[in-house]
């Protein structure tokens, strides 16, 4: 409201300032609940207007976004209001593909899917083949797979970035990504790398507004300048694929410098613990360890070797020993002849990195400088897990961020894995002004699950399915040395895959290597369009037939909230409800909201009812869950355990005291363990969507190792025991899988794979080369900040800022092509061609084209109008990424996938570009499928309330 008092009298002023209503009532009501635009998971308050959304903003009180909302949080109203939700579970009647469909009733559905795998579980469970995308719940889903009985279980990290995931955990007991965060408060130079935009986005950006404020230093390494590499103060624009490269140039400069942090590195890391050092010993490489298996360092005051955790042990980082007849030298040691090699120096790498010599150089001085020379303390006492008190808490003010850029090519391990050496080296992770976890990390391999894969007819799995290997006999492999899982993880050819590689459970299950499968059942992930490389391949791979004129995929049963590609070539789809419509649990036990001082968990509850005949995921999956009978889903009378999702999220317990929420429980009052408590939901309602507890400030920094982190850690319920460890610079299980490759033990690879797990398990990371030479051009794809993962990529205001995605390309290859704005061109890989509209961008690695993902949208699909732009102008680079390698030389073809994870290698893709005649449409002009759901209107448009 606006009202003047400032009024002309004849000619006098009235200077009476006008009174505005700076806060107008826009609302009935506020609800408080949680974003699901993207993984940052911010809260918001929604607010409603006679039962409708009107509007959204940001929850000041929230830990994660403190107030803040970003374009897509605001744009999740037009998600619930979205044309293409679905409506009602779709059976289909037309053929695979064709998107012809008739609307069934939900007991019809339900029906249809439990008979079938109620079949499949008696007579086979591993032919069920239950992989979800990008939804939050994996806890929850992975305790369904594994209440089923099948071994074929995982999330769609396999293509997302688990070389960060599992680079991190093995090295450091946590990653980046949402798990970790640079001290904002404090460091003084912060390096990203790889990073788009779609990931912890509201904290980086407040982040970087804290860091531009104080006069931090931002560098950002990326091929492509956008986004955060846009406001950095220093840009460097890398050849893909040569990150590992440059970071091993930067610890060799450091090493060769001595400009590394020797007190952190003996107390921390594994540096000094002893490594049999002799080639001709069958356990060459492993380390020295006492009767109770821990790892032997030498300690400086006696001389003796005695194990690492030894109240008042001093390592000494150049330590030897002779032990029957074998000479042991330190991790340093081993480092030091790795790095420090001429191979390293940066004027053998700059070439291929694209990164002038002095760069490099530079940049190593820089972080040494500011490391070293700027260090800063803080006035907090803390007490180590040897028992050692310190007066102080001192920092090395540099810090790091990664994410998917650095991971997604097929050296993405030994690069994530070297990143993190870099950081460990310059003494910067866990400490004030450097990068610090969040709970429930640090929290070191050792004791989270190994794989479990062993399964009956009608029983339970042996235990959960993913996990981290230690060695050979971990994988996970039938008795004849052939696959367990449909997706081959934990297998010779991944060896350390923990989150499984769901990009090739559809191609692995078309060839039926290692296995056929019966039900392809599948979440929130758009398997036939953005989601998988060789989108075309997947397409025909779906609705193939056999001799018998049979599907070769019998069954595909896929849940989904909005009218994706995916859908149509599905036989059951059962309708999901939208972020608004449903409870969903951000949980310590999953992927939670926490802070490097606190731990938070949040809740998502139905602010608004479904308007359709739809129901969120995981209750379905309780219900399923009960009509078949699975003992976690069941009560002992055969009767329902969990009503819905809601009531698994109050009362299962993962052990006793421990559930999905951590806050609230009891009476109310205890947070971490503690008894179910009925009013938790409506405690968590109350409190704004969240619960936090913060770390007290001598727990708040140095977790690994700090006592009082150790001991709140244990009544949070993160784990069971004080669980110290070392930061494994050099991962010994790596080194026991080489040792297989190289003839030592009972398990060993099969001879085709035999050399490439000895070249590719080095247990200190090097670099090599992952892309093909024949191509010279790297093409990459980013996602926008706008516009997040599959479900929400086709948004109405949303789509104002990506209509259409361009081939951005660089200065010297829009010249050589003689482009002009306008034009289009024809990109080739080995596997095949697209042709798209290109536009120029000079702030682009030289050799290096991009373009934004999943913007393009087959006709027919997400309720668009066949001559929408997405599906005219819009493409995928997918089509050319095949998910097999060319053959080799023996005619195997190897998984365009990283040899340790299995990580989908996406960003390894080269091509050839060339200048052609504008076509109508970009091409391929893939068919449309029939939309289940319409169209949209043309026009948007609705008002709420008076
Ligand atoms: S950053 Fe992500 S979670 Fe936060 S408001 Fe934006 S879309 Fe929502």
């Amino acid at each position: 409201m606006l009202s003047y008092s400032g009024v002309r009298l004849g000619g006098k002023m009235n200077h009476t300032q006008p009174v505005i209503d700076t806060s107008p009532k826009v609302s009935d009501e506020i609800r408080k609940t949680t974003c699901y635009m993207c993984a940052c998971r911010c809260g918001i308050n929604v607010h409603m207007k006679e039962g409708k959304v009107a509007y959204i903003e940001g929850n000041r009180d929230h830990p994660v976004n403190k107030g803040v909302l970003c374009a897509k949080g605001s744009a999740g109203i037009m998600q619930v209001n979205a044309p293409s939700r679905l409506r009602s579970p779709l059976k289909r009647v037309g053929e695979r593909g064709s998107g012809e469909f008739e609307e069934i009733s939900w007991d019809e559905a339900l029906e249809i899917a439990s008979s079938r795998l109620a079949k499949v579980r008696a007579d086979d469970p591993s032919k069920l083949a239950f992989f979800t995308g990008r939804d939050q719940s994996q806890s929850f889903t992975s305790f369904w797979a594994q209440g089923f009985g099948t071994p074929n279980y995982a999330a769609h990290g396999g293509f997302c970035s688990v070389n960060m995931a599992a680079a991190g955990i093995y090295t450091m007991g946590g990653a980046f990504w949402e798990f970790g965060q640079p001290d904002w408060d404090h460091t003084k130079m912060f390096m990203l790398f790889g990073v788009a935009e779609d990931h912890d986005s509201n904290p980086i950006k407040m982040g970087l507004g804290k860091l531009k404020k104080r006069g931090a230093k931002v560098v950002g390494v990326n091929p492509i300048r956008t986004g955060y590499n846009a406001v950095a103060d220093e840009w460097v624009g890398i050849t893909p694929g040569t990150d590992g490269l440059f970071i091993t140039a930067l610890i060799h400069e450091l090493m060769k410098a001595g400009k590394i942090d020797l007190h952190y590195l003996a107390q921390y890391t594994n540096a000094p613990v002893l490594l049999d050092s002799d080639p001709a010993s069958e356990s060459y490489g492993l380390f020295l360890r006492d009767k109770d298996n821990k790892p032997l360092v030498i300690d400086l005051n006696s001389g003796k070797k005695v194990a690492f955790d030894k109240k008042g042990v001093k390592p000494d980082l150049n330590g030897s020993v002779r032990q029957a007849g074998i000479t042991h030298t330190t991790v340093f040691h081993k480092m030091a002849e790795t790095y420090m090699s001429p191979e390293h120096d940066a004027a053998n790498v700059a070439e291929q990195c694209g990164v002038s010599e002095e760069t490099i150089r530079r940049l190593a001085a820089e972080l040494a400088h500011v490391a070293f020379e700027q260090e800063i303390t803080l006035p907090i006492e803390w007490t180590d897990f040897r028992g050692e008190k310190h007066k102080e808490m001192t920092g090395r003010p540099v810090s790091f961020h990664a994410m998917r850029g650095i991971s997604a090519h097929a050296n993405g391990f030994q690069t994530c894995r070297a990143l993190h050496i870099l950081q460990i080296i310059l003494g910067s992770v866990e400490v004030p002004g450097g990068f610090r976890f969040k709970p429930p990390y640090p929290k070191s391999f050792e004791i989270h699950p190994k794989p479990h894969y062993g399964y009956a007819p009608n029983q339970p799995l042996d235990g959960p399915h993913l996990g981290f290997t230690h060695g050979p006999e971990d994988l996970a492999l039938k008795a004849d040395g052939t696959a367990a899982r449909i997706d081959k993880a934990f297998t010779w050819e991944n060896p350390m895959s923990s989150h499984g590689l769901m990009h090739m459970v559809i191609s692995n299950a078309h060839a039926g290597d290692p296995y056929k499968i019966d039900t392809l059942f599948m979440y929130m992930a758009n398997m036939s369009w953005n989601s998988s490389m060789n989108t075309s391949g997947v397409m025909k791979m779906l609705t193939d037939k056999d001799e018998n004129g049979d599907y070769v995929i019998p069954n595909i049963i896929y849940s989904d909230a909005y009218s994706s590609e995916m859908v149509s070539y599905a036989d059951l789809v059962l309708p999901d409800a939208t972020y608004l419509e449903r409870h969903d649990c951000i949980s310590l036990l999953d992927r939670p909201i926490c802070e490097a001082d606190g731990a938070a968990d949040a809740i998502r509850w139905p602010v608004i009812e479904p308007d359709r005949d739809v129901r969120g995921f995981q209750s379905v999956l309780c219900d399923l869950g009960a009509r078949l009978g699975l003992p976690n889903f069941t009560n002992e009378d055969g009767s329902q355990k969990f009503a819905d999702y809601a009531d698994y999220i109050v009362n299962h317990e993962r052990k006793p005291g421990i559930g999905p929420l951590a806050g609230f429980r009891g009476d109310g009052s205890e947070s971490g363990r503690g008894d179910v408590n009925p009013d938790q939901l409506d405690k968590y309602i109350e409190n704004g969507g969240f619960f936090v507890e913060h770390i007290n400030e001598d727990a708040s920094y140095y977790k690994p190792w700090n006592t009082a982190y150790q001991e709140w850690a244990v009544k949070m319920g993160l784990f069971d025991a004080p669980s110290p460890y070392l930061f494994q610079l050099y991962v010994e299980p790596m080194r026991k899988f080489q040792l297989a490759a190289e003839g030592h033990g009972d398990r060993q690879p099969p001879e085709h794979l035999r050399e490439r797990v000895r070249e590719t398990m080095n247990p200190l990371p090097v670099w090599n080369n992952s892309t093909d030479k024949d191509y010279p051009i790297h093409a990459l794809t980013q996602r926008p900040m706008a516009m997040y993962h599959s479900w929400g990529t086709q948004n109405a205001w949303l789509r104002q800022i990506h209509g259409v995605n361009p081939l951005y390309v660089p200065t010297k290859i829009w010249e050589q092509n003689d482009f002009k704005d306008g034009d289009w061109a024809k990109v080739s890989s080995p596997h095949g061609e697209i042709t798209v509209p290109v536009a120029h961008q000079a702030a682009l690695n030289e050799n290096t084209i991009w373009t934004w993902n999943a913007i393009g949208k087959r006709k027919g699909a997400w309720a668009l109008d066949e001559k929408a732009p997405e599906a005219t102008k819009g493409f995928l680079l997918n089509h050319i990424i095949h998910e097999l390698m060319p053959a080799k030389g023996d005619g195997m073809r190897w998984a365009n996938s990283d040899p340790i994870t299995g990580q989908a290698a996406w960003f390894d893709l080269k091509v050839a570009i060339e200048k052609v005649e504008a076509p109508a449409e970009s091409k391929p002009n893939i068919p449309a499928q029939k939309s289940p759901v319409g169209k949209g209107p043309k026009n948007l448009t609705w008002k709420v309330g008076a």
